[in-house]
């Protein structure tokens, strides 16, 4: 099955044709084949009109891994919003959801949208981590990829599980994560989201 999450109005559709979209005819939605990239055609993305979390600054991370594809070294990245930024309460009717200021720092995984300022932050400082087809999730996500095999690698194979090199089993681990501060005020949909950090102040600093 394939991705299905672009939002594309009547006046576009010739637009995004051009851009490599294609019509479902079956299940009637616009999808993006899996081969393509999907940057150019982010602006349709669907999860760009369900923002989840809101900040006005972000932790960059950094740390070398292995690609599961080539066994070549590679750097991995992930994003970790600092205490004070906000998130979506959902309530039983949209229109009383509730914007609520995080207490605790916290991870985003599966990743659906980031808004353009942050995108255009993460083409200088993050080039291989972007927009991609997941195969596991059967939807678009922000995935690492190997600089090497061009091979991506899972949020599964790289963050979610402790012990992981963006999810530090201990401090000497954390130690190896590099955060690189990047003040921008952005929107981001995720499907995935920690509350804290762990071992954040373990990690290494560098300037922006
Ligand atoms: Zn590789």
């Amino acid at each position: 099955m394939y991705s299905i999450d672009l939002t594309v109005p009547d006046a576009e559709r010739t637009l995004v044709l051009n851009l490599g979209a294609r019509w479902h005819q079956k299940y009637a939605v616009w999808y993006v084949p899996r081969t393509l990239n999907a940057q150019p055609l982010g602006r349709w993305l669907t999860a760009r009109a369900f923002p989840n979390a809101r900040s006005n600054s972000l932790w960059l991370a950094r740390v070398l891994g292995t690609c599961p594809w080539c066994e070549n070294s590679i750097t991995l990245h992930g994003l970790i919003l600092p205490a004070g930024h906000r998130t979506l309460c959902p309530a039983d009717e949209p229109s009383e959801d509730v914007w609520e200021v995080a207490e605790e720092p916290s991870q985003l995984f599966e990743i659906e949208y980031l808004s353009d300022t942050l995108q255009a932050a993460l083409e200088v400082h993050a080039p291989t981590y972007r927009l991609a087809y997941s195969p596991l999730l059967e939807r678009f996500c922000w995935l690492n990829h190997c600089r090497h095999c061009r091979g991506l690698i899972e949020d599964d194979d790289c963050a979610l599980d402790v012990g992981s090199p963006l999810n530090p089993l201990d401090e000497s681990m954390a130690a190896r994560i590099v955060l690189q501060e990047i003040r921008v005020e952005f929107e981001a949909s995720c499907a995935r989201y920690s509350c804290g950090v762990q071992f954040l102040e373990a990690m290494a600093r560098t300037g922006t």
